[in-house]
């Protein structure tokens, strides 16, 4: 069994159970101690990548101008803690925060598993630099330290999010701020039938933090959080400060 990748405890509940199509049974578990709930046995990062649902639909970049008004909303929110210097986006996507980021100045850089967001953002945000790769990868060629990270409905489908978080880490400077986002388990909104929550989809999010488990785990991680933004969807918003 996996202990709490949070806390490490191993006393636990069953929270689901779920048949999948492909991976077949699933087991989601409940860390007694902290309310963290995650997927064991685990998939691996492969088999879940192989599965990865890429979010490059024409409805997605339909919705460009809405994405791109969004991202200068939540810079303008980084910008009370990171005004200048580099600024990491971990799973890009279409390249609207990163596009957000360099617009106030950032020297910009943004990573995405999937190479059609890639190419599409390279091709409507050509002042950026994108590159197709895990966050792993883009650790592994030992980047200058980013002032600010931006890593935002990714943590979810980590299998390992303290080795996620040790490399996200590695790479801000001191002082430097992480703007994370992940759906909230615990929100007021979040519907009770879980099949209803268009965010509960194991495996491929195999991770689901409360707000207070999260920030546990940020911090002991080396992270203090700084700002949390009221979310009227089930969904957490932190900035914290390595
Ligand atoms: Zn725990």
């Amino acid at each position: 069994m996996i202990p709490c990748q949070v806390c490490a405890a191993t006393e636990r509940h069953e929270f689901a159970t779920r048949d999948h199509p492909h991976f077949g049974p699933m087991t989601l578990w409940q860390c007694a101690v902290c309310g963290f709930v995650y997927l064991d046995p685990m998939p691996s990062a492969d088999a879940l990548a192989a599965q990865y649902d890429s979010d490059t639909s024409d409805g997605y970049f339909a919705k460009a101008d809405r994405k791109l008004a969004r991202s200068k909303r939540r810079l303008r929110r980084l910008n009370k803690f990171a005004t200048s210097g580099r600024f990491l986006d971990v799973g890009c996507n279409g390249g609207f925060m990163v596009e957000a980021a360099r617009a106030a100045g950032f020297e910009t850089i943004g990573i995405d598993p999937d190479p059609a967001s890639i190419d599409w953002a390279q091709n409507k945000f050509p002042g950026n630099t994108f590159q197709r790769g895990t966050l792993e990868e883009f650790a592994g060629t030992s980047p200058e330290p980013f002032n600010a990270i931006y890593c935002s409905e990714v943590i979810e489908h980590v299998p390992d999010c303290n080795a996620f978080l040790d490399a996200i880490t590695g790479m801000m400077t001191s002082g430097g701020v992480l703007y994370l986002t992940t759906p909230d388990l615990d929100h007021w909104r979040r519907p009770e039938n879980l099949d209803a929550w268009d965010a509960f989809k194991p495996p491929e999010h195999c991770l689901y933090f409360s707000a207070a488990n999260l920030i546990q785990l940020l911090e002991g991680h080396g992270l203090t959080l700084v700002h949390r933004a009221i979310a009227f969807k089930p969904g957490i918003k932190v900035i914290a400060r390595k």
